[in-house]
This record gives structure tokens, C-alpha cells and sequence, in this order.
């Protein structure tokens, strides 16, 4: 059966070489010859093609060899012929190879699987596993006995560390049967963090013994066909094929997902080992400890980063070097290769007894106790001298962060100085910003690893604690289908089909894993650890194939939807991931009728230091915060009322002001992030027509009520005929729009706003508004009271039909009348005394067609009587109106001087490109604003979410020179805008290409043959080949290479680069190039270059920028 799978494999192996002889004769007895290779061995053959242009990697072998060397083998079938193969031994498996150059093994046998190592006659030995024996010859007795003790004490090392299987490769993305291109029967094939590993068959797979294992850092996955998909590294393409079209997609899926952990974490971990003593655990000395404590400071394996999780994050915050890597800061990195677990270790483990002290095959028991006496209790620890006196720790540890030494920063914390202490220093109170004014970035990051845990002590209920809270939440058990679609890392906007898109899945959460798999199949699936999760959010019913569908959010910034259409089974499975997801000090949360729920980072207020981790719950218009550090601002936030919402994006962060309180909300997840904000946003503006519905202010009034009547006060007083004058209609539509949209980005300015405008906008709100302010309900009851004879019945009717009104309707009705009391008090300038109000305002509040009079009735007398019948304040009252008349005073002896103040906000016209269509805008700009700032300004009116290569970009266009030049991201815009040039936001299509170009320059310099022309010369030569250079700083043109002497020179900072050259001097070539050399020695100055080539064009645009601008060419996120 061996044999057969062997001839297969060969036959129909996709090699990368595409060398073999074309004639048949010659590739029949190649084949030939490696069959009969084939058949004597019991092992699969993978050749690869070492290309000789692959440098030896050490990536690519995987571990560090103990021994190598050649041996030969027996196949186990009774045949007695040898074979030669090179072997590896490493702690973690016993390879053998083809041949030296191989980098896939044709057998690994992984080291906890073989049971014994025995010497067996001459120069013989044999290693056998639970079911299989394998034979090797050595060249000599010696040779032999040298593998033997060291296979021996490899066993030894490793006996007691994890056996499990996943342990070694860390999480599995996927695992099943699947055929290697042309095989009868298939492989088993196991895709796990970083690597992918092939075994024979199913059983061989539980022994563990496998084929080779393929590491995916310099793996590529592409999709060939329907079912088909290529896996391929520089030695070899692997051609698989899927049982169907979905189950490929999971493959590759997962192929990509372990390509881009095992890329992304390398770095990590080959930086944190590049201290040597980050390479054993710092609690049992295991060797290639990847998981650390980020803010002990130390580097742990896995078994005892499970022990330190057991303390809670209060003590210690568990990361994955491998996983984790937005933890992963180069200040952090930093903190951990300067200290180093051994340096961490003589403050931590300054006085362990040897009876104490841990090795790698310490019981699960031994290492909590050493753990919990380690750091909880800081057992062993080296005191510091000023133990026990907490002002002159905080006092020393005030005086250390200004210094680099974090080892005495560390001592200091962990002996009890507090990290959130006084400083005394009125500018910089914390030890965080001291750290900070000092620029020791490295102590201000231990310091904010530390904000929030515990200093270690005697006091054992905390552990208990923690322990009772882990096991709470480890205790939740769920098992059910649900229908799950393929994770993705963008947000979901489209609908989702039930068919095609969505795979039925066997989930179960246990032991704080929630794994799912492809319930057709028996395979495991994929996991998820509760942690991990940092959000869930539940879809309105009915958004996709499923009526109920939710989504989760990772640490990886991966969302993964789940649907079922029985609505309880979808409650239950929310209710049991939300639980075991929430702290205790947020599990209240869990019970709200949330449509989003989760972690984010905030600030509570912003002088505060570093952010801490907050639990957040969306219901409706409410947002419910759990701040474990600031439970005195846990108040609901009711996002309609909010006073000022902004939203930065590209930097994660929303900012909410709500009465006096300011909470930042963040999260470097850029889709978790876009979720909540996008909620947020939306939850906090008008969700309905509803008064009640609108953004509102403070005291229960829509804002878009209350900003137009401030505006109408401030510059409409003394208007003619305001509010029956009728302005400009699509001006009105369009401000209404903006107001509906979001009003509190609506800031009415008169140089933007024309009064009869915004009167037209108020008119148009109330006349469309659901239900009018007096309701449906109670409108009648108003209108009928004119009916009533005796006036002061109906001042105390009107007065009881108020009070019956919901509370945003009686605020607004008495804002209105106040407002238009105040209007009628200026009747002899505008002409609109009560009577023309009411016939203005009656069919509007009233939402009547204006044929039944008693509308406007009822207004009039709600103005006449607005005093006793809003029971103002008369005193209060003539304040409010003398002050309104101080206001007209100033506007109109402002209206006298002829010249306004120049006022720092400039409204320019700019352009938005895209597709070909052209846009005209108005945009605010001051003094300050950048292109960058303009760019997203101009993008976020056009609701425009910038895609990653996208490469948005302000634009200087100059029509009468025919040029334009991409603005640089900092460019200040008001001098642009003020010269002759139009500004146009458009994409910049070049970016990418000149991002490329620049990195792969080593230095920064160019020079090359272009045709020149010099503005002087426009009548006579027109454009003459000249050699031009940009070496440092410099600018020079030479009339040949080999000239001396340039012709002209003059320093990049003083040019301005301009794409495209004016037809009329008729360039030759159409990339060409106008410079305006502006320098304080010379006059301004012209020139003209062509280049041939677009991407020639590109390279010197992009080495001029990145001179000019010390290499910042595109913001970093
Ligand atoms: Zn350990």
C-alpha cells in the first residue's frame, strides 16, 4: 500500500523546475528511476528543486539541529537494503531527508513520540515509536553510540513538556483529507500558526508522525482552478485539491491567514530572542519560550503563560509573541531586549531556593505555586531599600523614569511604589508624563503596562478571586449548529445569501474556546479563544440569507458572522459568548438589550495619562460604559444629547462630549473600530422624524431648532419681513439635508448663511416634522381652544394642553415663541409683528393647508400671551430682550465699518475628482489646515471611507501653466488656495508606484539624461538634452556627463515641481516636468524637463518629494 501511494505521489508531483528534457525517452527513465527508488522506501518523496538563487534560510529548516548527518535506514517492509539519508535532529523532531539540500523532509518522527532508543548489533540502532520501528546504520560503532545518548538525552529534555500537538505548532486555522494534485488517496494535512504540516493518512497523523512540515513565511497561496489551489515556496509548488469549492476557499483562507501570522510574528519573536536570555522561560527554563508578561517583563513558555493567566490581569498581562502583535509596540519590544529575562530575573527571582525553583517538566501543581509565590506574592523578590516607605518610593520613582534605568523602575513597582503617584511637578503631575518630558520612552511604556495592576503582596483571597472569576467564566458550555460565513478582514456592508455564502457549522464553546467547524465534515474546525473576542454585534433582522444574523470581532481584526433563523437558538448563543466574554466588573452589561457589545481603550477624561480598557454596550441611543477605573463616569451616555461627537478614523479614535464629561474611545482594530463608530455615529443622530428623535441639546431641544433661532437672534432681528420672505429653495433643501444628517456638525456662519435661508430651513422642519410639535393627539384640543370666550380660560387651557405635551415638544413650542416674541418686539425694522407671525407660523406648526384660520389663531395668541402662559419671568424676559438689543446694536455698527475684521476662517472653492466627474466645493479653511486635513475634510463631506491604496490627495492645479503638483500631506493650504491656483482633491495615482520606486533606492539620488529647456531660451533652442543630477541636497544641470562644471545648481528646497508642461512650448514627450526655482539669491526661475517614460516621470517626482520632505511621503496611518 506504501509503495503505491509513493509511485503516485511521484508521478504526478507538480515540481517547480520546468527543466526537464522535452524528449520522452529521457523523462520516462527519470520516472522510471525514481519509482524504483520510490519502492523501496516506506516514506513519501518530496523533491525540491533548491533553486541556487535561495540563500540559505534559516527559516526554511525549521529548529535548531542538535546533530545532522548521514545514517542509513531500512524500510521497514523485511527488505534488507539500506538506504542513505541525511538526518536532522532537533528538539522537537527526528527528520530524515532525501538528501542534504532537501529542505522537505521525507519523515519526521516528533521527539515525544518515540519511546525508546536501543543499540542493536553492529553500528545499528533503532528508534521505536507507540507502533512503528525504525532501523538505522551509522559508519561506526562510535558514530552510533553518538546518536543514541544524544537521542537519548533529547527524549529525556523533552519528556514532561506538552505532548499535545497543537501545543507545538500553536493554533490550528484548519486541519483535514485533501488530495495533493493527482494522489488516489489523500494526505492529511494540518495548516497551524505558521507552518503547514503533511501527514500520510489520518492514522499516521494521530501518531503524530508526519512527512514534512512547510513553513509559511515564504509561502504564497493562489487559487488555480474551481477546487484547485497552489501552495508555493521558493523550493516547491504543492497542487491541492479540494473536495469542493467552499471547502477550498477554508483552505486557502486558512493558508493566508497562517502565511500572514507567520510573517508578521517572526519579527516579534526573532527580536525578543535576539536577547539571549529571552530564549528560556524565565519561571522553568523551556527552552523557545514564545508568550511573555508585558508588563512583569518577562518571556514565558506556554505552560507557564497559563499559570500567569490564572493570576488575572491584574497581575500579570499574558501576550503571544507569535499572535498578539498589535501588543507589540517597538517601545515594548525594546523594554524586553534591554532588561531580558535574565535582568528581569535578579529583581523577580533574587532568592529562589533551590527546592523551589522550576524546570521544564515541573508539574502543572509546582509551577502555579512558584508562579503565584513569584509574582503575586513577589516571594522572591529583591527588595528595594526603601521597601516599606511608600512616599520615598514614589519619590525614587519619580526621580528614575527621568533616567534610562528600567530595571530600578521595575524594583521600584514591584515594591510598592505607585505608578499613578503625585509628582509635584504641576506640569507634568504623573510619572508618566515626567517619563515622557524626559523622553525615556521606555519607562513611560513600562509605566502604562503597569497602569492598572497590582503590586505583588500576601494577600491570598485576591487569587482566590481571580481563580473563582476564571472559572466562572471557563465554566460556560455551549454546543449547537449555526450557520457561519468565511472570516473576513473588511467590514461586511453587501448582503449575504443564505446560499453559497453561508456554511453550516458545529459550534462549541467550552472552556473559554469557541471553535466551530465544517459540521459535513469530522474535522476540529478552528478556535477562538473568549479573549480574543472583542466584540459582538447583533444585525437587524432580516440583513442577511439568515433573519438573524450576529457578528464577532477579533483581536486579529477579523469579524466572523453567524446566522440561524430560530430566533432563540441566535439569543442563546449571544447570551452565552457575551458572558463569557464580560469581566465581572461589566457582566451587569450583559443583560441589556444591546445591538453592540464589547472592549475599547478610553480616556475618561482628557488629561489622563494612558488609556485603560473599558467595556461599552450600545442600546438604541444609549451607550452603557463600564470604566473599571472610573466608575464615578459611568453614567449612560445618551448619544442623541451628545453636545460634540468626533469622529478621527485614521487614528481609531472618537471623541463624545456629553454635558461636561469628555470620554475618548479608541482601538487600533481598525474594524472593530469602524463598527462602533459607525453605530455610534448613527445611534447619536436624528434616527427618526419624531421631535423626540432629533440630536438634541441639553435642555430637550432638537439642535437644529435651537442653532437657527441663535442665528436668526444674532443677524435676522432687524431683517425685513424675516420668516415670510422665502429663500432660496435648493439652499434650504440642502441645509435641511445637512441638519437631518448630522446637526451638530452644522455651524451656521453669516459669511456661509443667508438669514432668509435658515429662517426657510426652520419653516421646513416644522411643517415636515413627524407629527407636528403640538401632536396629532393634542392639536385639535389646541385649535379648538380659540373657541373659548373668556381670554383668561384659554391662557389657563393653552397652559394645561402644555403641560400634557411630551417634554421635547413643550421645550421646543416655548423656545419658538420666546424666539418669536423677540422677532415682534423689532416689528417697526421687520415689519413682522405677531399677526404676520402667526400667519406665517400657524400652518406651519400645525402642518395645516392654511385655509383653516385657527391655526394661525392660536399662534398670535401664543405670542401675545407668551408670558403668563409660558409662565416667564418678566425680569428675566427684559434681560433676554435688552440683551438682544445690545446684539442688533453690534451688528449694526459693524454693518458701518466698511471693512470687516479679516476673519481666520476663509471659505475657498475647491474641486473633488473621481471618475471623471467634477465637483465644486466650499470649504472652511484657517491658517492652520493642512492638505491632508483638506483632503479628508473634503472626503469625509463626500462620506468617502479611504481605501488603503487609495492615496487621496490635495492637488495644486495650475490651468494657465497647464501643471499640477499632489500637495505634500503637511502642506499648509491657505497659500495655495490664495495664489493662482485652483485645489482639487483627486487620487494620486502615482503614489504607489513612487512608494515602490523609493523603497527600493538605497539612496536617495538620481541622475539621468532628460530634455531640458530653459524659460529664457522660449524663442531660440526649445529643449536640448542636458544631464541632470540630484545628489543630497542638490539640484544640478550639466550640458554633458562627462562636463565639469553644471550649468546651473540650485538647492531642492527652493524648487517647486510641477507635473506637465505647457503645450504651447511643445514638449517632446508628453511626462514632462516644470520647475519654478524660488531662492532667496536668484529671481524666480523657470524650467522645462521630458522625460520618456511615465515611470521615469514618476522616480524623479518622487525623489525630489522625499528629498524635500526627509522622506515623509504618505502620513502613516
Ligand atoms: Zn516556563
Amino acid at each position: 500500500m506504501a509503495e503505491r501511494e509513493s509511485d503516485d505521489f511521484i508521478n504526478t508531483s507538480t515540481s517547480r523546475s520546468d527543466h526537464d528534457s522535452p524528449e520522452d525517452n529521457r523523462k520516462y527513465s527519470h520516472i522510471m528511476q525514481n519509482q524504483k527508488k520510490m519502492i523501496r522506501d516506506d516514506s513519501i518523496y518530496l523533491d525540491s528543486e533548491a533553486s541556487p538563487n535561495i540563500p540559505e534560510d534559516s527559516t526554511s529548516r525549521p529548529a535548531t539541529a542538535i546533530k545532522t548527518g548521514w545514517l542509513e535506514k531500512t524500510p521497514p517492509q523485511g527488505s534488507i537494503i539500506f538506504q542513505k539519508r541525511w538526518i536532522t535532529l532537533d528538539n522537537e523532531y527526528l527528520r530524515y531527508f532525501q538528501n542534504d539540500k532537501d529542505v522537505y523532509s521525507k519523515r519526521m518522527i516528533p521527539i515525544y513520540s518515540i519511546m525508546r532508543v536501543m543499540s542493536v548489533g553492529t553500528q545499528k540502532f533503532e528508534v521505536v515509536t507507540h507502533n512503528r520501528t525504525f532501523l538505522f546504520r551509522a559508519q561506526s560503532d562510535y558514530e552510533r553510540n553518538t546518536w543514541v545518548s544524544l537521542l537519548q538525552k533529547t527524549i529525556e529534555e523533552q519528556y514532561g513538556v506538552d505532548r499535545m500537538t497543537s501545543d507545538a505548532c500553536g493554533p490550528i486555522y484548519i486541519q483535514g483529507n485533501l488530495e495533493l494534485r493527482g494522489i488516489h488517496s489523500k494526505l492529511y494535512m494540518v495548516v497551524c500558526e505558521d507552518k503547514v504540516i503533511l501527514y500520510k493518512n489520518t492514522e499516521e497523523h494521530k501518531q503524530g508522525i508526519g512527512i514534512t512540515s512547510i513553513q509559511m513565511n515564504l509561502g504564497s497561496v493562489r487559487e488555480t482552478d474551481k477546487r484547485a489551489f497552489d501552495l508555493t515556496t521558493p523550493y516547491r509548488v504543492f497542487s491541492f485539491v479540494a473536495e469542493t469549492e467552499q471547502m477550498k476557499q477554508a483552505w486557502v483562507e486558512a493558508l493566508q491567514h497562517a502565511i500572514s501570522s507567520a510573517l508578521s510574528s517572526d519579527s516579534v519573536v526573532a527580536k525578543i530572542w535576539s536577547q539571549d536570555s529571552n530564549r528560556l522561560c524565565a519561571d522553568c527554563n523551556a527552552t523557545h519560550p514564545d508568550w511573555a508578561s508585558v508588563n512583569l517583563c518577562v518571556v514565558i513558555c506556554s505552560r507557564c503563560a497559563g499559570e500567569h493567566r490564572r493570576l488575572g490581569s491584574s497581575v500579570s498581562k499574558v501576550r503571544s509573541l507569535k499572535m498578539d502583535r498589535n501588543v507589540w509596540t517597538e517601545d515594548l519590544i525594546k523594554v524586553f531586549i534591554m532588561l531580558g529575562n535574565e535582568r528581569a530575573n535578579l529583581f523577580w527571582a533574587a532568592n529562589v531556593p533551590p527546592s523551589e525553583a522550576l524546570c521544564p517538566s515541573s508539574s502543572d501543581t509546582d509551577r502555579r505555586a512558584f508562579i503565584f509565590a513569584k509574582y503575586r506574592q513577589g516571594k522572591y523578590r529583591w527588595y528595594h531599600k526603601l521597601f516599606g516607605q511608600q512616599e520615598a518610593l514614589n519619590k525614587a520613582l519619580c526621580l528614575n523614569v527621568q533616567t534610562d534605568d528600567i530595571l530600578e523602575t521595575l524594583s521600584l513597582l514591584f515594591c510598592g511604589a505607585d505608578v499613578n503617584c503625585h509628582t509635584e511637578h504641576p506640569e507634568f503631575p504623573t510619572p508618566v508624563s515626567l517619563a515622557t518630558r524626559y523622553n525615556q520612552t521606555l519607562q513611560v511604556e513600562i509605566l502604562k503596562q503597569n497602569q492598572n495592576t497590582d503590586s505583588p503582596g500576601v494577600d491570598v483571597e485576591d487569587f482566590v478571586d481571580a481563580n473563582i472569576l476564571n472559572d466562572l467564566r471557563l465554566s460556560i458550555t455551549h454546543r449547537g449548529h449555526l450557520f457561519k460565513m468565511a472570516s473576513t478582514t473588511r467590514p461586511i456592508t453587501e448582503r449575504k445569501s443564505r446560499e453559497g455564502e453561508f456554511s453550516q457549522s458545529l459550534c462549541t464553546l467550552k472552556k473559554g474556546i469557541f471553535s466551530y467547524g465544517n459540521s459535513r465534515s469530522s474535522m476540529p474546525g478552528r478556535q477562538l479563544k473568549v479573549e480574543e473576542i472583542v466584540c459582538l454585534a447583533i444585525n437587524p433582522p432580516g440583513t442577511h440569507g439568515f433573519e438573524y444574523t450576529f457578528e464577532i470581532y477579533t483581536e486579529a481584526d477579523r469579524l466572523y458572522l453567524f446566522g440561524e433563523n430560530d430566533p432563540e437558538l441566535v439569543r442563546e448563543w449571544i447570551m452565552v459568548i457575551v458572558k463569557s466574554i464580560l469581566p465581572r466588573n461589566a457582566r451587569d452589561l450583559g443583560r441589556l438589550d444591546f445591538q453592540r457589545i464589547g472592549r475599547l481603550n478610553y480616556k475618561a477624561r482628557l488629561s489622563q495619562q494612558s488609556p485603560g480598557v473599558g467595556w461599552f454596550a450600545l442600546v438604541g441611543s444609549i451607550l452603557h460604559p463600564r470604566l473599571p477605573d472610573h466608575k464615578e463616569e459611568e453614567e449612560d451616555i445618551d448619544l442623541c444629547r451628545l453636545q460634540e461627537l468626533s469622529v478621527k478614523q485614521d487614528q481609531g479614535k472618537l471623541l463624545l462630549i456629553d454635558r461636561g464629561r469628555t470620554l475618548l474611545i479608541e482601538s487600533q482594530l481598525k474594524l472593530n473600530f469602524l463598527g462602533w463608530a459607525q453605530d455610534i455615529q448613527q445611534a447619536s443622530g436624528s434616527w427618526g422624524n419624531t421631535l423626540a428623535q432629533q440630536q438634541l441639546t441639553g435642555t430637550d431641544i432638537p439642535i437644529i431648532v435651537e442653532r437657527c433661532i441663535d442665528f436668526i437672534t444674532q443677524f435676522g432681528l432687524k431683517s425685513v419681513g424675516i420668516y415670510r420672505k422665502n429663500g432660496v429653495s435648493s439652499k434650504i433643501a440642502n441645509l435641511l439635508e445637512n441638519f437631518l444628517v448630522d446637526a451638530r456638525r452644522i455651524h451656521l456662519r453669516e459669511e456661509e448663511h443667508r438669514v432668509d435661508d435658515v429662517a426657510g430651513t426652520l419653516k421646513r422642519f416644522f411643517r415636515n416634522v413627524k407629527e407636528g410639535v403640538f401632536t396629532n393627539q393634542a392639536a385639535p384640543a389646541w385649535l379648538s381652544t380659540i373657541g373659548i370666550k373668556e381670554e383668561s380660560q384659554r391662557i389657563s387651557h393653552y397652559q394645561s394642553l402644555l403641560s400634557s405635551l411630551p417634554s421635547v415638544n413643550k421645550a421646543t413650542l416655548e423656545a419658538l415663541i420666546g424666539h418669536l416674541y423677540c422677532i415682534q418686539h423689532f416689528s417697526n425694522v421687520n415689519q413682522m409683528n405677531q399677526h404676520n407671525l402667526a400667519i406665517v407660523f400657524g400652518p406651519t406648526l400645525f402642518q395645516t393647508d392654511g385655509t383653516d384660520s385657527s391655526a394661525g389663531k392660536v399662534i398670535e395668541e401664543l405670542i401675545q400671551h407668551y408670558i403668563p402662559i409660558f409662565e416667564v419671568n418678566e425680569e428675566q424676559l427684559q434681560k433676554q430682550l435688552h440683551e438682544v438689543n445690545l446684539i442688533v446694536e453690534i451688528q449694526e455698527s459693524l454693518m458701518v465699518e466698511t471693512s470687516p475684521e479679516p476673519s481666520s476662517n476663509i471659505i475657498c472653492t475647491v474641486y473633488f475628482e473621481d471618475g471623471g466627474q467634477k465637483e465644486e466645493l466650499h470649504i472652511k479653511v484657517d491658517a492652520s489646515m493642512t492638505a491632508a486635513a483638506l483632503t479628508s475634510e473634503v472626503l469625509e463631506q463626500h462620506k468617502i471611507q479611504p481605501q488603503e491604496f487609495d492615496y487621496w490627495c490635495s492637488f495644486e492645479v495650475n490651468e494657465v501653466e497647464e501643471t499640477e503638483r499632489p500637495l505634500h500631506h503637511r502642506e499648509l493650504m491657505l497659500p495655495v488656495l490664495q495664489s493662482a491656483s485652483t485645489v482639487v482633491v483627486k487620487k494620486n495615482d502615482a503614489m504607489e508606484t513612487m512608494l515602490v520606486y523609493l523603497a527600493s533606492k538605497l539612496d536617495i539620488s538620481k541622475y539621468g539624461m532628460m530634455k531640458f529647456r530653459d524659460e529664457r531660451s522660449l524663442l531660440s533652442r526649445g529643449f536640448q538634452q542636458r544631464y541632470v543630477s540630484i545628489t543630497g541636497t542638490t539640484f544640478r544641470i550639466y550640458k554633458e556627463v562627462r562636463s565639469y562644471r553644471p550649468e546651473k545648481e540650485c538647492p531642492i528646497k527652493s524648487l517647486t515641481v510641477f507635473q506637465g508642461i505647457k503645450k504651447k512650448l511643445r514638449p517632446p514627450t508628453s511626462w514632462g516636468m516644470t520647475v519654478v526655482c524660488d531662492s532667496e539669491e536668484q529671481d524666480r526661475r523657470q524650467w522645462y524637463m521630458c522625460c520618456d517614460t511615465q515611470n521615469e516621470m514618476r522616480e524623479w517626482l518622487a525623489i525630489f518629494m522625499s528629498i524635500q520632505h526627509k522622506g515623509d511621503m504618505w502620513p502613516k496611518e
